[in-house]
């Protein structure tokens, strides 16, 4: 057996081990393993054989017993059962159902079936009440999931990117285009769909691992995770129709109802005598016409990104020459200051230091411009992470609450308050301090947030990391009521980074934003602070 049958193996071994939910460590240490194996000089069965082959880095007791099982008798044992018991159709429908892994292989294995098909075919002729530790109340939960009753739902939401990510290619592979929730942008997923000319190819999809539904025009697949993706077939003469039905939200499409059929969405609106409304705003029905929404185009630089100075992973210049390539007009360098704790952050001396080190990078780069500026803390009672001094120097200063965010409401409201009252605070970092599915958002008043930043002209960030997306789109559309400037930032670590002003762009729009009411639709002199 050569290296890289063995490799392989150990590869394979891994992938079985995440699918049954093992312990991530377990399943990286074999990878490492492969990887070391693959890469080795000398032949590893020898080693094996001569009791010499935990010499190799990252081979320890655990991976050699497996090792000298393969290379004595060809096979592991464990993987060759893996391989029998758990296949992906399995696992993916497990989860969609909330059982695990382990616990499907179990029901499988007392049932006598291996695949999704199988037991859902079993479930159906009510052979699960067979299998030990399966109540009927728990029986006819499963049931009824599998019945789709009510409508298939993810345990719990995905992010945005990943929902678009799936959907993207699922939709691509078909020829038709994402729907649900995604193409509304909204910040977590759960009514994951497609709408396609035909779902001849659905279930050989890569991305499905079983379906659980199948008529003439519907599909319901789930993928390996258990997330479940309706794909609606429509052909050519109604597809706008059922594209506008299955982008929902559902109270909305139930307000346009009877639709028309029409070949594409600008054809229905026209024959309900209504103009076209951007999927962002298909909440709620709503009269009236849309406002025309800022485009990613409007913005002419981003505000928010961090450099190796803190914990980006760019330098300044490569940061700017990036934002430059994207069609900018500048960036603002806006890195941590020491309170954030978790990483390095810059004092009064660095931030000099970094000054110069911008001013050397806009020689190269003008007529683009990188400004001076800092993400800097807000402390517990208020003040901010920086002297005044300092901060004057700078041309835009974010202002950020990370540490100590279960504050009550009232301290925390003052806090925010306090920083925002000072003069050289130009825009409030991501604040509601929500992480998407993670962590709620922070007890803040917001209204009392937004009238002080109207009097102080600051403005509030809609921040675009995937996992923030904060301000959301129902606070964006509060902020613009009370007056406020809304600033489009990607609060990017990295060069890629700096690609997520979409999902900001996006978010704004959700909340009505137009582009007159994002500042960094303007050019670099007239920001204001
Ligand atoms: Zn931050
Ligand atoms: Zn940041």
């Amino acid at each position: 057996m050569d290296n890289h049958a063995i490799a392989d193996r150990l590869d394979a071994f891994a992938s079985l081990l995440e699918l049954a939910d093992a312990n991530p460590y377990t399943t990286r240490a074999y990878r490492r393993a492969a990887a070391t194996i693959r890469g080795a000089a000398v032949p590893v069965a020898a080693l094996v054989r001569s009791g010499d082959v935990r010499r190799l880095r990252g081979i320890g007791p655990g991976i050699e017993a497996r090792l000298r099982e393969l290379v004595e008798t060809g096979q592991i044992a464990e993987l060759a059962e893996l391989e029998r018991e758990l296949t992906p159709s399995l696992v993916g429908l497990g989860r969609f159902l909330g059982i695990s892994a382990r616990r499907s292989v179990e029901i499988a294995r007392a049932l006598g079936v291996r695949t999704g098909d199988e037991l859902r075919a079993a479930a159906a002729e009510g052979r699960l009440r067979d299998v030990p530790g399966i109540g009927p109340k728990r029986e006819a939960e499963i049931r009824a999931a599998l019945a789709r009753d009510p409508e298939p739902r993810p345990r719990r939401g995905l992010l945005l990117t990943r929902a678009r990510e799936l959907l993207g290619g699922i939709a691509a592979a078909l020829g038709g285009e994402v729907a649900g929730d995604a193409r509304r942008w909204r910040e977590s997923c759960e009514d994951l769909a497609v709408v396609c000319p035909s779902l001849e190819r659905f279930a050989e999809l890569p991305q499905i691992v079983t379906v659980i539904e199948h008529s003439a025009r519907r599909a319901v697949g789930v993928t390996v995770d258990g997330v479940p993706v309706t794909a609606v077939a429509a052909g050519p003469e109604r597809f706008g129709t059922e594209l506008l039905r299955a982008t929902g939200a559902r109270a909305y499409v139930a307000a346009l109802e009877p639709l028309p059929d029409a070949p594409d969405e600008g054809a229905v609106y026209a024959a309900l005598g209504l103009p076209f409304c951007p999927p962002e705003l298909r909440e709620a029905p709503f009269r009236g016409a849309p406002p025309p929404l800022v485009e990613v185009a409007d913005i002419r630089g981003d505000l928010h990104c961090h450099t190796t100075w803190s914990d980006g992973r760019a330098s300044v210049e490569e940061m700017g020459r990036a934002a430059r390539d994207l069609g900018y007009e500048y960036v603002a360098i806006c890195d941590h200051t020491p309170a954030v704790g978790a990483v390095q952050g810059l004092t009064p001396d660095d931030v000099r230091r970094q000054g110069e080190e911008i001013a050397a990078a806009n020689e190269v780069l003008a007529p683009f411009r990188i400004l001076r500026g800092i993400e800097c803390d807000i402390l517990p009672d208020g003040r901010l992470d920086l002297p005044d001094d300092v901060l004057a120097e700078l041309d835009w200063v974010q202002a950020s609450v990370h540490g100590g965010q279960r504050m009550p409401r009232g301290p925390m409201t003052a806090r925010v308050e306090a920083a925002l009252r000072n003069p050289h605070v130009s825009c409030l970092s991501h604040p509601t301090g929500r992480l998407i599915n993670r962590r709620p958002e922070n007890a803040v008043d917001l209204e009392r947030v937004y009238e002080v930043a109207l009097e102080e002209g600051v403005a509030v960030e809609v921040n675009g990391l995937p996992d923030r997306l904060d301000l959301g789109g129902a606070h964006v559309r509060e902020a613009l009521r009370a007056g406020l400037r809304i600033v489009c930032s990607t609060d990017s670590h990295s060069v890629r980074g700096l690609g997520n002003m979409e999902l900001s762009v996006r978010t704004a729009r959700r909340g009505w934003a137009t582009a007159a009411d994002v500042l960094n639709t303007r050019p670099p002199d007239a920001l204001g602070r």
